[in-house]
């Protein structure tokens, strides 16, 4: 722990003027704090982010992704650097601290090494990933996801409801879609980790009257698109003992997700979150139906035992009403476990600072997933107030990031010191 220096004391009143001014950048005409990603009130807020980033003594650059990228040079530029930050980009409706926490709070960190003279000996490298939220490519993670390596030229060739390529919306955006598949400058440094702060987006953090959570691993996500095919009939002849009716053996499938996620042992959810049935009229019995469902866990033991289960269910209730059911599964993303050592240098500095902490998994997924492929990974959460994200009423106290803020600085300082 960083016995014997002083802390570095976040300045509440900056933090909350930065998340004040970024806040008020935002598109007017939809719904809370909303900031898309490619959006004119993004690339705005990225210049803010910029300015503030130089303030605080930051090289700034952008890398062949459209990261944002600030570099605070260390005493020895060959040293494996430091990594943090997150995202500015919000969902439509959305709020005004995920991801903003973990940017803002990189940025003060950079702001307090300067102030108090302390220079690091690793480069700290603060990051506003491009667009992290999932958007009309359904694609998330778009920074992080490529400076990971994990972006591929299919990726790019994703087309949104209007026809039109993510590649395309990269160049409009300025960014060369080639350089996003390359590897560049960041992506060639040797680095020594990744912290990321977050607000936790649920309860379990107020729920147990802790401030900081110290996330042990990132769920692994299974999405499901179950397709129903019953029979048309007309809705006023068909006896209702003689039916095959799709939309009701979705139904049941849709209970029979809900069942599976509440049998979880630790951290397990299942949510079906969309049925559409494709051919709707009202005097038809349902005869096609797209279901959409996902469960995620940190345990990769449940979430393949959970997925067989269901399987067996949906089927097995489907074939009593002679619906057929063809089920496609797509692993979204695995279970990233969180670098021991730096889970324990973050408890040991909330230890240190008197802060109460609790080990939580993860339930959302974040740029530390694809960041953790490329170096060891951890996450400081901050509470969320009722556990409400990505909508307009998402909050965290100002004490509460001041904490977040303050374990940040403390668990850079001290893996800096670390081999
Ligand atoms: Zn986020």
């Amino acid at each position: 722990m960083t016995q014997g220096i002083a802390r570095l004391e976040p300045v509440r009143e900056r933090i909350s003027r930065d998340l004040h001014e970024l806040a008020e950048i935002r598109e007017p005409d939809h719904l809370g704090w909303t900031r898309r990603v490619f959006s004119e009130p993004y690339r705005l807020a990225r210049e803010w982010v910029t300015a503030r980033m130089r303030d605080a003594g930051l090289e700034v650059r952008r890398d062949g992704a459209g990261n944002l990228v600030g570099v605070l040079p260390g005493r020895s530029p060959a040293a494996p650097a430091l990594i943090t930050g997150s995202h500015t980009d919000t969902v439509q409706g959305g709020g005004r601290f995920d991801g903003i926490v973990g940017v803002l709070g990189a940025i003060e960190v950079a702001r307090l090494l300067r102030e108090s003279g302390r220079q690091l000996d690793r480069d700290l490298v603060v990051v506003d990933f491009l667009g992290e939220e999932s958007n009309d490519w359904r694609l998330s993670c778009l920074g992080s996801r490529a400076l990971a390596g994990e972006l591929t030229r299919a990726d790019l060739d994703r087309q949104d409801g209007t026809g039109a390529a993510l590649g395309g919306q990269f160049a409009a955006f300025g960014i060369d879609p080639s350089a996003a598949l390359g590897e560049d400058w960041l992506r060639r440094r040797p680095v020594h980790g990744y912290v990321e702060l977050h607000v936790e987006q649920g309860p379990v953090l107020e729920q147990r009257g802790a401030a900081i959570g110290v996330v042990t691993a990132i769920a692994g996500i299974e999405r499901l698109l179950a397709t129903f095919r019953g029979q048309a009939d007309h809705a006023g002849t068909r006896p209702m003992g003689d039916r095959r009716d799709a939309l009701v053996a979705a139904a049941e499938a849709v209970l029979a997700v809900e069942r599976t996620g509440c049998g979880a042992p630790v951290h397990g959810v299942a949510t079906a979150s969309e049925a559409a049935n494709v051919r709707a009229a009202p005097n038809v019995v349902p005869e096609l139906i797209e279901l959409r469902a996902e469960m995620r866990s940190v345990d990769t033991g449940w979430l393949g035992t959970a997925r067989e289960r269901l399987a067996g269910d949906i089927i097995a209730a489907a074939q009593a009403r002679g619906v057929d059911v063809s089920l496609d599964w797509i692993t979204d993303n695995e279970v990233v476990q969180a670098s021991k050592p730096i889970q324990d240098v973050i408890a040991e500095e909330a230890g240190a600072a008197g802060i109460a902490w609790e080990a939580v998994p993860s339930g959302a997924t974040h740029d530390a997933v694809h960041m953790a492929r490329w170096c060891p990974m951890g996450m400081i959460f901050v509470p969320s107030k009722g556990g409400r994200s990505h909508c307009p009423e998402e909050a965290t106290g100002l004490g509460d990031i001041v904490h977040g803020v303050r374990l940040l600085a403390a668990t850079m300082c001290s893996l800096d010191a670390r081999p």
